[in-house]
């Protein structure tokens, strides 16, 4: 029926002029890894975005999680809390440095980590806990901060689908020991590739800037063993003018997503709890009745972008799968109902009304064929 319709992409990541032209800039400067750009980029998003705390731009989110559990000092015979309905790199940086990530269930509203549910699988191995802030709603840190000081466990956030997203009026990236951002593609913002961790440590800060540069800060004296995992001048010139932007943006992504609140009928709306600044990362529906494949099958005949995040938890992953594991209901249904539905700054009012309609049509068709 929309054959000639322009089709409405899930995520449209902006290369604009602007973005070419730092690129531009940068490459013709010839200072092209972990210089000026770099320092200026980590000083604006300390600023913007995260009350000021030092930040350390590193090559990618994974990166980042993985640079934060290592300067920790977590590793083998480690165990690390992590919620299982989260992308594979939240637990892969846990592996990573030699750790083993214990999955905890959800909380079935907001999608990020139970504290309860995390709370029953510390275990005497148990160092630290991930949060995820999944979709862009923050995790419960009041709670998960009181259980990490209850015992005595570092806090890693995986802010990398959070950017600007607030609890109380406090950024993501703040409550923890060290928190980790992502600039892919499809994320709030980014820098091609690129992560950057924050944290209010400066001695924690210190050793991340050893631990990315092969352990080096003076050339040739390396102090400890680290990695290559430098940001280049050219990705944070990007990630600049895209922080530059990222306001605005986040302002369209809550605008849509308010106005898909109130046109969609029959699919559970994303909730925001008291207190909370979502940043709509993801606009996630949970679909009743089982219709959830059938509707983002319906909705991609009508040329909408939808996706799932995430088909398959962690834990059922192939590396994770572990059949002794104790069960994750929460997780397991969340998998089996969400669906996100394009709510990126580059979706119109027309494209919101379109995708509403559709969803609803579809729904009342599926219901009555049940
Ligand atoms: C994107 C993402 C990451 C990894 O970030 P990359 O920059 O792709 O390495 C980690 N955790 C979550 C929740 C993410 O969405």
């Amino acid at each position: 029926m929309s054959g000639s319709a322009p089709a409405v992409p899930a995520a449209r990541p902006v290369i604009g002029e602007a973005e070419i032209e730092a690129a531009v800039r940068v490459l013709r400067s010839g200072r092209v890894v972990q210089g000026p750009e770099v320092a200026a980029f980590e000083e604006e998003f300390g600023e913007q975005l995260v009350d000021g705390l030092h930040c350390v731009a590193v090559n990618s989110g994974t990166s980042a999680l993985q640079l934060s559990l290592m300067a920790l000092g977590i590793g083998r015979g480690d165990e690390v809390v992590v919620p299982s309905f989260s992308f594979a790199a939240s637990a892969n940086a846990v592996r990573l440095v030699g750790a083993e990530p214990v999955f905890a269930d959800i909380d079935p509203v907001t999608y990020c980590l139970d504290p309860s549910a995390a709370a029953a699988v510390i275990g005497p191995r148990t160092v630290a806990v991930m949060p995820v802030h999944l979709y862009g709603h923050p995790a419960d840190m009041d709670r998960i901060m009181k259980l990490a000081g209850r015992h005595n466990l570092a806090i890693v956030e995986d802010a990398c689908q959070a950017h600007g997203a607030l609890l109380h009026g406090r950024p993501v990236g703040g409550f923890g020991s060290a928190a980790a951002f992502s600039f892919y593609p499809t994320k709030n913002m980014h820098a091609l590739e690129g992560g950057m961790i924050a944290t209010d440590d400066s001695e924690l800060a210190r050793t991340l800037r050893l631990l990315r540069n092969q352990g080096m800060e003076e050339r040739y004296a390396n102090e400890i063993v680290g990695a290559n995992m430098r940001m280049t001048d050219v990705a944070a010139a990007i990630g600049r003018v895209q922080l530059g932007q990222l306001p605005e943006w986040t302002e369209r992504r809550r605008a849509n997503a308010k106005t898909l609140d109130s046109l969609l009928e029959s699919v559970g709306t994303p909730q925001a709890g008291d207190g909370v600044q979502h940043v709509y990362h993801q606009y996630t529906v949970r679909v009743p009745g089982g219709h959830r494949d059938a509707l983002a099958d319906a909705l991609r005949e009508r040329g909408i972008g939808c996706a799932v995040y995430y088909p398959t938890p962690i834990h059922r992953l192939r590396p994770y799968n572990d059949p002794a594991r104790p069960p994750l209901p929460e997780t397991d249904r969340a998998c089996e109902a969400v669906l996100s539905l394009p709510v990126h700054p580059g979706v119109g009012e027309g494209e919101l009304r379109r995708i509403a309609e559709a969803v609803n049509e579809v729904m009342a068709d599926l219901e009555a064929d049940a």
